[in-house]
């Protein structure tokens, strides 16, 4: 029933792939996130924040096939039927439930089963089959609980500004960068933000669903001590001079701070993540209750989780990258 090729899930015998890397005739785009969105697909099905991301910041000028979904919505191309369910990652992030024959397919796409004001909450369906994400599907990563976590990070922020210090906030453009916006208006100061996350961040105007009155675009360098907001591929290109300020990052991995801070060069981080860690990732699937796992790699080690779930009598497999044929 699935298929694991080009680094893509495919649903056999039909048309459809999921999260595409390669061009397809018809790709489902879980979110504004990740490679998938550098290819253009003949016809893609997301939520309408996600085909507005791939519109804009994408293809730019090149002419889109999508099929708009919203959440909850069920539809049917050809024997498939379809449904879009939130996944509380990022603003239009969805899980796709899938119904083709007699098969209840789930594909999960990222999930954070904690809430996020910048998005839908999770919705848990249930599904025979479940293509789960791995990120975080070590053992290792069980998060702290948020509230501290992010009254730590708050404190952290405040002290250092009043000692005169910028605050650099090294994160991901798509997502997190407006879910710290909602996390710091609380500290009522002007955020600056790196060009690129300005304009995404413009695509939240209209949901009104993250204050942006203390948002700036960062156009000149800053006299008094400020809060900036930049993303992770551009860590070590900031506009200030060493020693005026502290550079700091939000994510699961800061759980293991010596790896985390000297690849990014971090003064400090805070265990703040949009996605399921290990505990969260255990929870959904006992929540979906499929007879059949399979386990998408990912950049996270999967091991435990394959085992924890094996030891709850799921059925579970992984899927890796084919391995180059024989010539035997
Ligand atoms: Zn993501």
């Amino acid at each position: 029933m699935i298929e694991y090729a080009d680094s893509s899930i495919h649903i056999k015998d039909t048309i459809l792939w999921l999260d595409a890397v390669k061009k397809r005739g018809l790709s489902f785009l879980s979110h504004s996130h990740s490679e998938q969105m550098n290819t253009y697909h003949d016809r893609i099905i997301a939520t309408k924040t996600t085909i507005e991301f791939y519109k804009k910041f994408v293809l730019k000028d090149v002419p889109l096939n999508a099929l708009q979904m919203s959440y909850f919505r069920k539809f049917s191309i050809g024997d498939l039927t379809l449904t879009l369910y939130p996944s509380g990652h990022v603003s239009g992030s969805a899980q796709l439930f899938v119904k083709v024959k007699d098969s209840k397919i789930l594909y999960s796409g990222h999930i954070n089963n904690r809430l996020n004001p910048t998005c839908d909450e999770i919705y848990y369906p249930t599904a025979d089959t479940l293509i789960l994400d791995s990120t975080y599907g070590s053992n290792e990563y069980i998060f702290p609980k948020r509230d501290i976590e992010e009254t730590l990070f708050l404190t952290y922020v405040q002290k250092n500004l009043d000692n005169g210090y910028h605050i650099v906030i090294l994160t991901n453009p798509f997502g997190k960068a407006q879910y710290l916006i909602s996390i710091l208006n609380s500290l009522q100061k002007p955020i600056y933000l790196q060009n690129r996350i300005y304009q995404y961040t413009q695509l939240f105007k209209n949901e009104k669903i993250v204050d942006l009155s203390f948002i700036k675009p960062l156009t000149s360098k800053l006299s008094n001590p400020s809060i900036l907001i930049y993303p992770f591929e551009q860590f070590e290109k900031i506009p200030f001079t060493k020693g005026e300020y502290k550079k700091i990052a939000l994510s699961g991995e800061a759980l293991f701070k010596d790896s985390f801070h000297s690849k990014y060069f971090l003064d400090e981080s805070f265990v703040i993540s949009d996605h399921a860690d290990f505990n969260g990732l255990i929870e959904y699937v006992k929540f979906v209750s499929p007879s059949k796992i399979y386990i998408m790699p990912s950049k996270t080690d999967a091991k435990s989780l394959k085992q924890h779930l094996k030891e709850l009598k799921f059925e579970v497999e992984e899927l890796l990258k084919p391995k180059p044929k024989s010539l035997f």
